[in-house]
């Protein structure tokens, strides 16, 4: 067979661009079994103890340079493998992971010298981290954790969400490869091919692990906190937006609408249901309608409950049925959900609203679809407390568009939650467009709120007495 020159550069070519949609082959961290893994994660760790913060620092630099170069791949990865979310908006979650997620700088030693000595108290590892993750932000939770978790000197197993498996393990052979590449020791950071409840179960009593972290629903924070071990738990969140008469409603209308449809509404700190002050309603839902927002009829409404909420099976006898969601169309874009009431539109339509009662099922669940569900109130009181409701005493995050201080000052005291945003889009909150660092796992129930390397750590301290206070 007779190959020009052309057609060799061709072959060339579709071979390379085969290669880079394929995963490795190998991947590095990544084992069959939880065993294999807890085994792999147990060696590597007895060799990092030993590893100084500028050690740990360059390795933290080479993971925040992969996750760049790769955020593009591993975007499109995580959308292939969960069906979930929006490609552009998860490379830019990606950038901001690597940009913005602190290192070994976030731990602090503290020093206290006086007449009787010099005491220290210094932020140590707490040894081996079993971490659960979510479908929802996949290889943005691993990469986010082990930047933090490395960074204080821990290991990390992970099982992550099995609906979440290739994009989790992409992540996995990505932080190794980054460690190895930094002169670190190979499986410092592990996890299973196939997640379960009993690679989860092992993993959660196998005594090498001595902290855990779950990011994800109720089941798996309540999973982890009953279960006898030191434990981080970030779980589900329902935020509520309040707007009132005093807000810029054009700005706030376009706010909301980039918050609540950023990555499909996955993000659970993104706004999932609205409370405005009746006087400026009309002019907010007008605002969402030019910002991309299609407005549902009643009648519309009643045709999407039926597709985006399914009756869960009664647990027991005699229970009452319950409407949960229909995961089919979790992280789905507008389009998609309204097609399937027979509206057909293009991608100029990012966010379905739709104005409802306080007791209607979009405003009590959290749907993580673009789906915002708006309630009139008659006065700025009515629409706190509805909010503060809505929010389930979650402790995770609400949002709010005034300028009246005093009501800032009102809501925040009231809903009393971990991140309270105001006048801006929701993924504020993470330190995207706005100050302060950012974080994939935040940790309401348990109180680490925005956790970073400091949240994975023990404190111990370190007495001399009577002397090296040198005054
Ligand atoms: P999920 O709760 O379905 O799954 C999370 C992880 O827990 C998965 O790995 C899953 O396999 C596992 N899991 C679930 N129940 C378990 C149990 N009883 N025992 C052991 N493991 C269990 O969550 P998801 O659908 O991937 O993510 C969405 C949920 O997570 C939403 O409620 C969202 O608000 C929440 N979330 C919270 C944060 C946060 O930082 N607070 C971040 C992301 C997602």
């Amino acid at each position: 067979m007779n190959i020009d020159e052309k057609q060799l550069e061709q072959i060339v070519r579709n071979v390379l661009s085969g290669m880079e949609k394929e995963e490795p082959k190998h991947q590095l961290g990544v084992f069959d079994t939880m065993e294999e893994a807890l085994d792999a994660v147990n060696k590597a760790y007895a060799l990092f103890r030993s590893y100084n913060r500028e050690q740990r620092e360059n390795i933290i630099k080479e993971i925040r340079r992969l996750t760049h170069e790769e955020a593009e791949i591993m975007a499109k990865l995580a959308v292939e493998d969960t069906k979930m979310g929006n490609v552009y908006h998860k490379i830019l979650k990606h950038h901001l992971v690597a940009d913005k997620t602190p290192g070994t700088e976030d731990l602090e030693v503290k020093a206290l010298s006086g007449d009787r000595g010099l005491t220290l108290v210094e932020m140590a590892p707490y040894g081996i981290i079993g971490a659960i993750t979510p479908s929802t932000n996949p290889s943005c939770t691993v990469i986010c954790n082990s930047i933090g978790m490395l960074a204080g000197g821990n290991g990390v197993v992970f099982n992550p969400h099995p609906h979440a498996k290739r994009i989790s393990a992409y992540a996995v052979d990505l932080v190794n490869r980054a460690v190895l590449a930094a002169g670190g020791p190979e499986n410092i950071v592990a996890t299973v091919k196939n997640p379960t409840m009993d690679t989860s179960n092992m993993m959660v009593n196998h005594p090498s692990v001595k902290m855990l972290v779950a990011t994800g629903g109720p089941g798996v924070v309540k999973m982890l906190l009953s279960s006898g071990k030191k434990a981080i738990g970030a779980g589900a969140g329902n935020p509520p937006v309040v707007v009132d008469d005093t807000a810029d409603i054009k700005k706030a209308a376009k706010d909301i609408i980039d918050g609540c449809t950023f990555d499909n509404n996955l993000p659970c700190i993104a706004e999932k249901e609205c409370f405005v002050m009746e006087s400026v309603a009309d002019e907010l839902i007008d605002g969402m309608q030019k910002n991309g927002a299609y407005l549902l009829s009643a009648q519309q409404v009643k045709e999407l409950e039926k597709v985006v909420l399914v009756e869960a099976p009664a647990k027991k006898p005699g229970d009452k049925p319950k409407l949960v969601i229909n995961k089919d169309y979790v992280g789905r874009d507008a389009k998609v959900i309204l097609a399937q009431i027979g509206v057909n539109v293009g991608d100029e339509v990012r966010c379905i609203i739709c104005e409802t009662e306080f007791s209607q099922a979009f405003v009590q669940t959290e749907l993580m679809m673009p789906i915002l569900p708006i309630v009139r109130c008659r006065t700025f009181e009515e629409a706190m407390e509805m909010a503060v409701k809505a929010e389930h005493g979650n402790r995770h995050t609400a949002h709010l568009h005034s300028k009246n201080v005093d009501r800032m000052t009102a809501y925040a005291r009231a809903v009393c939650t971990t991140i309270f945003v105001k006048n801006a889009p929701s993924y504020a909150g993470i330190g995207f467009g706005s100050e302060g660092h950012t974080t994939f796992t935040i940790a309401g129930p348990t109180g680490e709120g925005i956790t970073s390397a400091r949240s994975f750590i023990r404190q111990r301290r370190c007495v001399l007495v009577d002397s090296l206070s040198i005054v």
